[in-house]
């Protein structure tokens, strides 16, 4: 840019300087001559002809009416300065069009120079206020020198309004740039972001590239760029092939040579024909970005440009951040698959963006996988949660969303055709293998379809699939069940028991009844089971079978068990008053109760509130609480056992029997199911599986009652198999505390002699 003294001396020398190379460079000033005289127009252009002002030359453009002006002014938009006269078709022609050219055009920036051959006819002085008129002169005032001191400071005056402007939109664009970034996602769209903004500025297509490279002065090298070689991290356009590619293997030497020389020289190069721009970065790396340029920038754009890189810098850090936060926050780390807030939240996405329909979820469970933990260890339980985890990841389910929920649960939302029994169960057909060792794992299925929940976000899905989840798991293990209407049904059925339990406990509606334990050899009584009732107000009963369940589920278990307990503990005690000292209560114990570590603590407080015996004491645990862990179990156990407390191990042969975990139970009891006793004299399949039973307690000292005895041939075959104690109707029903009282009296006065 030429120096203002410059331009005075060649004002002083009254002639045209030569014209300097970087003149031919811009493009000249438009300058518009409005003037009903043609002689105006010659003389003008006559005097300022040759004129340079800022590098840049002139460009006369003629109006000889204040329609012609306005035409052109339509035109040419980039027209910088009119010099424009008043009296033309009328005596204020001039100054009318003044108000089209503002308020109409909204040519803001277009310098305006008034001319008039009469002083009278000067404009008021607020015309000149509100159309924001540069300058106004007699016609007899616009000598040469004259002339052109007013355009150069008129010209001047445009290009900074300009370049004002130009500043402004490209703040604006950095700021929402900045903006923009914060919510990307990842350094890549971040990248691909940045050279749309940069493109943006040298006005070309946003096609580009981003290289990222270890930061030469820490040599630190973030886990996201896993190569201290720059690698391309964004590509765009037709250099779209070139991403993830080393720096090196691009064949386009240019582009080699300038990234390179970037990054090594940590500093932005801008030629004519391309932009690399420089970005530091904090995070232990710098990053470059490589556009083509239509031509050389301005001075206001390179300007702008520096601004961009450094707080595109910063916001890189930022997202850097971000995602690391992100990964922590949504990937699972132990399997390395996104977790379950990822999952609904990705679910909540897709379905804002309306692309769910014929989608489902499914929950996928391992069976017995705490067993797994506890007999293989935990490290083999991570491990194959691990191989369940990349076996998921295969094709079809590429495709999918997979995701691990928690624990031992996996979460795949995709299509219908992909998401489905056929296609999920296979892949757990192979057996796992991890040290040479084959283990095979059945799991169960919970599916919820999106069309089946139409208020559906994420939660709502996962929600339902792990109500199908469990209706899978209540009929066994390998099952799969979709999320129904019945489901739908049965679970607000629930609900609505759960609400009427609570009323009934709160409203003593719960009572106990108790049935007697015999000794199968003496026939002596020797125990009592406590057995939940609950009788509705319009007196039916409801059967605990179907109410415990839900009781545990809710959590309600631990202050009904509680209850249970304690009332049970006093019956004990008032049949101790009775004289009935070698009676033991058997007392059941939901798992979800075990589960509370202040169990021993809760049971303790209860004996000494009663005063009752913990020798009296048996409590019946079922096989369900090997869900907790064997470790857990055992310690919790033999702290109970320690202070004389029974344990008898309920319904055994139903549920999961591992028999090593059998072993390391410290239990005195074991209760052979009411459905093997009825097997053995009715030529049912199972007849001989409580003959194993009782060799099997025998066998791990303990003592064996059976269950549900109905018949006299029951017991006596039960008895003849070695078979200690038993139960069932056939002996005694369970009874209110007073008939049991009454019943045990009678009993002792039919056995006196
Ligand atoms: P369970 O512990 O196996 O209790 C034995 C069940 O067999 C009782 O059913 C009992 O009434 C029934 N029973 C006993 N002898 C015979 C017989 O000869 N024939 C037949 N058909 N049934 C017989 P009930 O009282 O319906 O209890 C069902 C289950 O509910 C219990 O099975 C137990 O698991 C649970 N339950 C009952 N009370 C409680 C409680 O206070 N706490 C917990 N956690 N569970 C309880
Ligand atoms: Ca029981
Ligand atoms: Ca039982």
């Amino acid at each position: 840019m030429p120096e203002h003294d410059e331009f005075l001396s060649f004002l002083d020398e009254g002639k045209a300087a030569p014209v300097p190379p970087a003149a031919n460079k811009g493009r000249p000033w438009q300058v518009l001559i409005v003037d009903d005289d043609p002689d105006v127009h010659t003389t003008t252009e006559f005097a300022l002809g040759d004129v340079i002002i800022q590098d840049r030359h002139l460009e006369f453009l003629h109006a000889y009416s204040s329609i012609e002006a306005l035409q052109l002014l339509r035109q040419e938009p980039q027209i910088a300065v009119i010099l424009l006269d008043v009296v033309m078709e009328t005596e204020d022609a001039g100054l009318r069009i003044i108000h089209a050219i503002r308020e109409e055009l909204r040519l803001t920036h277009t310098r305006i120079i008034l001319r008039t051959g009469q002083p009278g006819h000067a404009p008021e002085i607020d015309t000149i206020n509100r159309y924001d008129i540069n300058d106004y002169k007699t016609k007899n005032e616009l000598v040469r020198k004259k002339l052109y001191t007013t355009l150069t400071t008129a010209i001047r005056c445009y290009d900074q309004l300009r370049r004002l402007e130009a500043s402004r939109r490209g703040l604006e664009q950095i700021i929402a740039a900045s903006n923009q970034f914060i919510v990307e996602q990842g350094l890549q769209t971040f990248a691909e972001g940045v050279i749309a903004q940069i493109a943006g500025f040298a006005g070309i297509e946003p096609e580009g590239l981003v290289c990222v490279a270890a930061h030469p002065t820490t040599g630190a090298v973030d886990d996201l760029i896993p190569d201290p070689h720059p690698v391309i991290t964004a590509a765009t356009g037709r250099y779209r092939n070139l991403i993830r590619h080393h720096l090196e293997e691009i064949d386009d030497s240019r582009i080699v040579e300038h990234l390179t020389r970037c990054l090594i020289e940590r500093r932005s190069l801008l030629d004519e024909h391309s932009l690399t721009l420089f970005f530091t970065g904090h995070e232990g790396y710098d990053f470059a970005a490589f556009v083509d340029s239509a031509g050389p920038l301005c001075e206001v754009d390179q300007h702008l440009l520096e601004v961009f890189c450094i707080n595109i810098a910063l916001c890189a850090d930022n997202v850097v951040l971000v995602s690391r936060l992100r990964n922590q926050a949504f990937v699972d780390s132990l399997v390395h698959l996104p977790n379950r807030t990822a999952f609904i939240h990705t679910i909540d996405q897709r379905l804002k963006e309306d692309q769910c329909d014929q989608q489902i979820i499914a929950l996928i469970d391992v069976d017995q996988f705490a067993e797994i933990n506890d007999m293989l260890g935990h490290q083999y339980g991570d491990r194959l949660l691990c191989a369940i985890a990349r076996r998921l990841e295969q094709p079809p389910l590429d495709r999918c969303l997979v995701a691990r929920i928690g624990g031992d649960k996996f979460g795949v939302f995709g299509e219908n055709r992909l998401v489905q029994p056929q296609i999920l169960q296979p892949i757990f057909a192979t057996p796992f293998s991890a040290e040479c060792v084959e283990h095979s794992v059945s799991v169960s299925i919970g599916f919820a379809q999106f069309n089946a929940c139409p208020s559906a976000c994420g939660t709502e899905l996962l929600k339902d699939a792990s109500i199908a989840l469990k209706h899978a798991k209540s009929s066994g293990f390998g099952q799969v069940a979709y999320y129904s209407d019945a489901i739908r049904t049965e679970t607000r059925e629930r609900t609505r028991l759960l609400n009427d339990l609570r009323h009934a406990f709160d409203h003593d509606h719960l009572f106990i009844v108790y049935q007697p334990q015999l000794s199968l050899h003496s026939g002596a009584v020797i125990g009592v089971e406590s057995l939940i009732r609950w009788r509705t107000e319009d007196g039916r009963f409801v059967p605990p079978d179907r109410f415990i369940p839900i009781a545990e589920r809710s959590g309600l278990i631990v202050s009904l068990g509680n209850w249970v307990l304690r009332t049970a503990l006093h019956a004990l005690a008032r049949l101790r008053t009775a004289g009935l000292d070698q009676l033991r209560m058997a007392v059941n114990v939901s798992a979800v109760q075990f589960r509370q570590p202040q169990f021993p603590q809760i049971v303790q407080e209860a004996l000494s509130d009663t005063g009752a015996h913990a020798e009296d004491l048996e409590l019946e645990i079922t096989e369900s609480v090997a869900a907790l862990g064997f470790d857990y179990v055992e310690k919790l156990l033999r702290q109970l056992k320690t202070t004389g407390i029974g344990v008898a191990i309920d319904d055994f042969g139903t549920g999961f029997s591992s028999l090593s975990y059998l072993d390391r139970l410290p239990a005195d009891r074991l209760k052979i199911d009411k459905s093997f006793v009825w097997a053995l004299d009715s030529q049912q399949p199972g007849q001989r599986i409580a003959e194993i039973v009782i060799e099997l307690g025998r066998k791990l000292g303990m003592n064996v009652l059976a269950e549900g005895v109905e018949t006299a041939a029951q017991a006596t075959l039960l008895r003849d198999l070695g078979c200690d104690d038993a139960q069932g109707y056939y002996f005694g029903k369970p009874m209110l505390l007073e008939d049991l009282l009454s019943w045990l009296s009678a009993r002792g006065k039919e056995q006196q002699p």
